[in-house]
């Protein structure tokens, strides 16, 4: 594509990666390191070390003039954080951007690793929004994934979230867990309902190469559920959570009316954003850049400057970025902004290609918006992406 692309939009978003576990998920090939609890609010520890890096980093950090209006603590596991150190990281992106008032300041926490202190001080530094990483609501299913909490955590974790009324609660659920049953992954929606949190993330399970379930099991393979059983979940967790009030508004989320996450649509709308720490990724003025995600190469890259070199975005992966995040929402995209970023005849390329899907149901086009059904679409989404990247790639 030759046509100069608009990248513009400033950034009022930003990403902070707490990479410390207190062991390490099964499935998980984030960039983590694990550590014990009892290098919980140290300061000359691995976390407090970590974090003046991170605020070196965010200090040192390039500034478009915005205040953040929204923040989120991902992992890892943001709740081995000490309330202190919560506070010196908010206080490093107060003094380098400005916290708008009313921003979302979203933490994770997962169940064992907080008190009524913790999150009472989560709370009181700022966090207004909590995404608890449940997962299952089988002791034996917990055992499988190597989470390293039990029912009895989440149970604990879940009243007090309650008890201090955080304003938005998310919990997190896994499909496709080696060993699980429809008849359990029906129990765990029926049990995350009765929590009542203001959100919902179910992520269907991928084994990736190079963690302890990637050398266990191949896709596809018992005991993993088959993709017959896969699809039964998916189509469960939709009508399971729509029925109850929840509005299916991302392929992988669903939220009470007026509790969507702000700072995730800022990905799938892809507007850009700040990224602090190891493995982190930013969207800055068309580039995308992920830190180191070692803690050494890290802390080296911000003590050479915390230098963003990659090139900017070419148009063509914009496009197809722009598609493969958009069509994550329900409401999917608008074709007219398409059209304005990239011309009238990539739109309609963009038809032709998606032809076959338009009879199969599968995409449609309501109020002038490009978007996946619910739940076909969503379900081979996949195919249609694939098609996309493969018709309108470089
Ligand atoms: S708690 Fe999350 S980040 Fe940590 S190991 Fe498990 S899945 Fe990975």
């Amino acid at each position: 594509m030759s046509q100069k692309v608009s990248v513009t939009g400033i950034p009022s978003s930003a990403y902070i990666h707490i990479p410390f576990c207190r062991r390490r998920c099964f499935y998980c090939d984030f960039p983590v390191s694990v550590v014990g609890d009892r290098l919980r609010g140290e300061t000359s520890g691995t976390i407090g070390q970590y974090i003046e890096v991170l605020c070196q980093e965010i200090a040192m950090s390039p500034v478009f003039g915005q205040s953040l209006e929204t923040i989120f603590f991902g992992g890892g596991t943001p709740s081995l954080l000490s309330t202190a150190q919560l506070q010196r990281i908010l206080q490093a992106l107060e003094e380098r951007f400005g916290i708008a008032s009313g921003a979302e300041i979203s933490m994770e926490v997962d169940p064992g690793t907080f008190d009524l202190a913790h999150i009472t001080g989560y709370l009181s530094a700022g966090v207004n929004r909590v995404s608890l990483g449940v997962q299952a609501f089988q002791e034996e299913l917990l055992k499988t994934a190597g989470r390293s909490h039990s029912l009895v955590d989440i149970f604990a974790a879940i009243e007090l979230i309650r008890q201090v009324e955080v304003p938005e609660f998310s919990l997190d659920l896994i499909s496709g867990l080696p060993h699980q049953s429809i008849d359990q992954w029906q129990d765990s929606l029926a049990q995350a309902v009765a929590a009542a949190p203001t959100h919902i993330s179910i992520y269907d399970l991928t084994i990736e190469p190079g963690t302890a379930f990637g050398r266990y099991y191949k896709p596809g393979d018992n005991p993993l559920p088959t993709d017959e059983t896969t699809v039964k979940m998916y189509q469960m967790g939709q009508q399971v959570l729509t029925g109850a009030g929840y509005q299916h508004y991302e392929i992988s989320n669903y939220a009470q009316p007026g509790h969507q996450c702000r700072h995730n649509r800022v990905y799938w709308e892809n507007r850009p954003y700040y990224g602090f720490g190891m493995g982190a990724a930013s969207y800055l003025q068309g580039k995308r850049f992920t830190r180191p995600r070692k803690t050494k190469e890290y802390s080296q890259w911000v003590q050479a400057g915390a230098v963003i070199d990659c090139e900017v975005t070419p148009a063509d992966e914009i496009l197809l970025e722009t598609l493969m995040l958009g069509l994550r929402l329900a409401e999917g995209v608008s074709l007219a902004v398409l059209s304005a970023q990239f011309g009238e005849a990539k739109v309609e390329e963009i038809h032709q290609c998606l032809q076959p899907y338009f009879e199969k149901g599968w995409v449609e086009v309501v109020g002038g918006r490009l978007r996946l059904s619910d739940p076909q679409g969503f379900l081979f989404s996949n195919v249609v992406l694939a098609k996309l990247f493969a018709e309108l790639g470089a």
